[in-house]
């Protein structure tokens, strides 16, 4: 194992997978699903501080922890729906340990993929054991080879706010950057071999805006979404809205913004009837697999009941 004692630049001329909190990574290695060197991430000063961005935002460094994140007074000011998202996911001890940049970068959790006897496409096989196999779990919007569902819940952040990840060499990265458009099977984001994200920058928040989270899932805790939606609703002075984001997680192989949902709410109030619209809308361009049909309904109720909790939030 390698530490890194102080500079993470220097991490670019090393070669091994990062380890930040490791809850993914460690039980990967442990599965035998991972080999190589580890470069230590932890005692890397200064990337786990939450600190203002340039233009009002936050710079949010990649080794600062979950429950951090989630319980930081600016998150929850400015961003309520990923603040909630962020103290929802997994179990609090893993929000105790895992980081923000892990989070971002985990790999999927298709039990096929996880099975340390099986090889599949991601694996470098040359099929998709899911496809063939069990996928109940899995994508509902097609995207490619892989129908594995994109696994990390912050990511839905990226898209409801065109948040950007910042790699130590000061490249930028938005969701698409970062992961893609899901056809490529091989790889779960597009970071390369000693790449490190440093930080997590969010833009300001609108000034009359509106967010929330919600997730559908087999038990309320300590389980992966089936489903999971961010919305994001900014109004004029009039009440009308005049942007929305609806992202999805837990339904394609990268995080998705529900686009015809987005445009079934703009250019009037937040009422019954348009979240009803919305939440029908954000299936529009699904494409489910045999067995993951049964997950539209799932979404369309999904994203109604995160945008109604949206009427009974006061804005910040
Ligand atoms: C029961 C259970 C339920 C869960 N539910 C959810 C859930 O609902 N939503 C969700 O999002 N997650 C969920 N998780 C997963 C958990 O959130 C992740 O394991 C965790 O966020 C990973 O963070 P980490 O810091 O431990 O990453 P690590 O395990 O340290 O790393 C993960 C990957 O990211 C890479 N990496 C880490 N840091 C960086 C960096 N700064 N730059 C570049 N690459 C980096 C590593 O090389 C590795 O490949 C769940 C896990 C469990 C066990
Ligand atoms: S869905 Fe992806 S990870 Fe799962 S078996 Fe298919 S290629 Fe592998």
């Amino acid at each position: 194992m390698i530490t890194l004692p102080k500079d993470a630049l220097s991490a670019a001329s090393l070669t091994g997978s990062f380890r930040a909190g490791g809850t993914d990574l460690q039980a990967r290695r442990a599965r035998g699903l991972h080999h190589g060197d580890v470069i230590e991430l932890r005692d890397v000063p200064g990337l786990n501080t939450i600190s203002p961005g340039p233009t009002g935002g936050l710079k949010v460094g990649a080794l600062t922890r979950i429950a951090t994140f989630a319980h930081h007074a600016d998150v929850r000011k400015g961003y309520p729906g990923l603040a909630a998202a962020a103290a929802g996911l997994a179990t609090p001890a893993i929000r105790e340990v895992a980081t923000v940049g892990g989070n971002l970068t985990q790999e999927v959790r298709c039990a096929y993929y996880r099975n340390p006897n099986l090889v599949c496409l991601k694996k470098g096989g040359d099929a998709c054991l899911a496809r063939g196999g069990d996928h109940f779990l899995h994508s509902c919007f097609d995207q490619g080879a892989c129908a594995a569902p994109h696994p990390s819940t912050l990511a839905l952040g990226m898209l409801a706010w065109d948040a950007q990840v910042e790699l130590a060499d000061g490249a930028l990265l938005d969701a698409a950057g970062l992961y893609g458009d899901g056809t490529n099977p091989r790889t779960t984001h597009r970071l390369t071999q000693g790449q490190l994200i440093v930080g997590f920058n969010l833009p300001a928040p609108a000034a009359n805006e509106r967010s929330a989270w919600r997730r559908v899932s087999h038990r309320n805790n300590a389980e992966w979404p089936i489903v999971e939606a961010i919305v994001r609703v900014v109004f004029d002075a009039a009440g009308q809205i005049t942007l929305a984001r609806v992202a999805l997680g837990g339904v394609g192989n990268t995080p998705l913004r529900a686009v015809a949902a987005e445009e079934a709410l703009v250019g009037g109030p937040l009422t019954e009837a348009r979240l009803m619209a919305a939440g029908e809308a954000s299936v529009k361009t699904a494409s489910p697999l045999p067995m993951t049909r049964w997950k539209l309904p799932v979404v369309v109720t999904c994203v109604q009941d995160t945008l109604r909790d949206l009427l009974t939030l006061e804005t910040p």
